[in-house]
């Protein structure tokens, strides 16, 4: 599976680094980065529970 952020969309707010901090962060401009794009399998749940909890769907998940 792999992650991604529509940056368009993503407004900055954290939610889903909280539920996934070892894959993504906020750089100090705000700017959500995804540390690994690749998810490894033991942190399926981890990038699914980021996707849910993104208020504006600004991430995606696809297999790879
Ligand atoms: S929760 Fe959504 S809007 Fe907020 S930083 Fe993450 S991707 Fe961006």
């Amino acid at each position: 599976m792999k992650i991604s952020v529509e940056r368009a969309r993503c407004e900055g707010y954290g939610f889903c680094e909280q539920a996934a901090p070892t894959l993504m962060r906020l750089d100090d401009e705000g700017e959500l980065e995804i540390l690994l794009e690749e998810v490894p399998p033991a942190l399926t749940e981890a990038a699914e529970a980021a996707v849910r909890v993104c208020p504006v769907a600004a991430l995606g998940m696809a297999d790879a």
